[in-house]
């Protein structure tokens, strides 16, 4: 290991990580999310990665990130959801790329824009998070409307979907329940979705009820834990991000030393600094000063006051810790690194923030053992 500051991304491990969450849910299509450049692992190696591990599907936020996709080689079929009011829905059509529909006016306005089509369409159904989804008040006009179209040749609604709020099992079940109450209206309609899908992650292990016959498969693609009560071990994944950097620099200093802005820590005793290469502007969430803990020759160290743009400092005490040491900010807690887990608890937030916040000034390394 050697450069500066690196996420090092493991693409066995994404492949292992769809291999045992395929074997778990088993159902007939499984959608790799890899949107917000693949939750910061890139998004093209995580989606080869997927694919390796019987992923059958893609899928992004938005357009952009679709053709992004499409311009890197992917061929797999390819689904985005989340599109500006002026979005060009042709570039859907031509990239080969299926849109999620939230409303009649956009199922209108993909039609339009593919002239001959026909355009695919997979319909998301509002069932209770209160985002973008066909309101239940205007599903049936919604499906006979698309139904319509399909015989026209130009529309082909290939999925109808929706998304869970994790907020309980309750909650989601009674989401299942609408959304399969969405379901067999348009069937009653005459659409013939091919995949329909509602579970992501947490509900696609948990809650079998909503799995249908696709699931949509992100952080776990990762190799991150969508549950407060376990963790990626616990559920058989690998974490496939590692971040590290080299220790920048070392000093020695007195008891009552303050450290970084503001002084929000004073050394309580004599000790060594070590200085680590990555702030805020990094991804490393300020929030966890004095909280998050690295990993520097097999020993855990907490931050030392301020996180700041660029650096953070740890206490290391005497540890004979030198400049160009492997500092581990976070990795797989099965080899006793923190995990991402650990810096979101330590930061108030979840896993997923903390690795789709690192920045671009970090270098992401692809490893295969293969
Ligand atoms: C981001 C997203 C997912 C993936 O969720 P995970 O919890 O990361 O598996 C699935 N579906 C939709 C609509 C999303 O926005």
């Amino acid at each position: 290991m050697s450069g500066f500051r690196e996420a090092i991304i493991d693409t066995d491990a994404m492949t292992h990580n769809i291999r045992h969450i395929a074997a778990l849910v088993n159902v007939d299509h499984l959608i790799a999310v890899v949107k917000a450049d693949g939750y910061g692992h890139g998004a093209v190696p995580a989606a080869r990665a997927a694919l390796a591990g019987g992923a059958d599907w893609l899928a992004t936020a938005d357009l952009r990130e679709a053709t992004e996709l499409r311009d890197a080689g992917l061929t797999a079929p390819l689904l985005c959801w989340l599109h500006a009011p002026d979005t060009d829905f042709r570039l859907a059509r031509e990239r080969n790329i299926d849109v999620g529909i939230s409303s009649l006016d956009q199922l209108e306005q993909v039609a339009d824009a593919v002239g001959n089509g026909p355009a695919y369409v997979h319909l998301k159904l509002e069932t209770g998070l209160s985002r973008n989804g066909i309101d239940p008040s205007d599903w049936q006009a919604t499906f006979a409307r698309a139904a319509e179209l399909e015989h026209a040749g130009r529309l082909s609604v290939r999925g109808i979907f929706s998304h869970l709020s994790n907020a309980s099992d309750a909650d989601d079940l009674a989401a299942a329940e609408e959304f399969a109450r969405g379901v067999r209206l348009a069937k009653d309609t005459g659409l013939r979705p091919q995949l329909v899908h509602l579970a992501a992650t947490a509900a696609a292990i948990r809650l079998p009820e909503t799995r249908f016959n696709t699931v949509r498969i992100g952080i776990g693609l990762y190799g991150l834990s969508p549950f407060d009560d376990a963790s990626s071990r616990d559920l058989g994944l690998i974490p496939a991000m590692t971040l590290r950097a080299s220790v920048a620099a070392v000093r020695r200093v007195p008891a009552g030393k303050g450290v970084s802005y503001s002084y929000t820590y004073r050394a309580p005793h004599e000790t060594s600094l070590a200085l680590v290469p990555l702030g805020y502007a990094d991804g490393i969430p300020r929030q966890a000063s004095n909280a998050g803990r690295v990993s520097i020759g097999g020993e855990l160290y907490t931050v030392a006051g301020r996180i700041a743009m660029d650096q953070f400092v740890v206490a290391v005490g005497d540890a004979a810790v030198a400049p160009g040491d492997d500092v581990v900010i976070f990795g797989d807690a099965a080899h006793g690194a923190p995990s991402a887990t650990d810096w979101a608890i330590a930061a108030g937030t979840i896993n997923y923030e903390i690795v789709t916040r690192i920045g671009s000034r970090v270098s992401r390394v692809y490893r295969s053992a293969s």
